[in-house]
């Protein structure tokens, strides 16, 4: 149960990463690790696909030093899911955090 919680928490972190810059699977995997969420390859890479299916993500692959790596940025249809998930996370956590 708690793992489905940080399993959606983290969406939220690629979402408002995916917004503010392009982000990369390594590179997101840190910055989760960052916030203390312990997500492996085989978690995030399905999370980043299915966010990408959904329509909220898009991706390019990019060919750096012989090395290809895939980059996702936000979608229109991203953003205003973001929007929608912020206005629900700062009224839960009015609700569920101690003053
Ligand atoms: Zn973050």
């Amino acid at each position: 149960m708690v793992r489905d919680v940080f399993l959606a928490f983290a969406r939220v972190h690629i979402l408002h990463h995916a917004a503010e810059e392009r982000i990369f699977g390594v590179g997101m995997m840190k910055e989760l690790a960052r916030h203390g969420y312990r997500i492996g390859p085989g978690t995030l890479y399905p999370l980043l696909h299915r966010l990408e299916s959904d329509g909220l993500l898009s991706s390019e692959t990019q060919v750096e030093g012989g090395k290809s790596r895939k980059y996702y940025v936000i979608t229109r249809k991203g953003t205003l899911a973001l929007k929608q998930i912020r206005a629900k996370v700062g009224e839960l956590a009015h609700e569920v955090l101690p003053d």
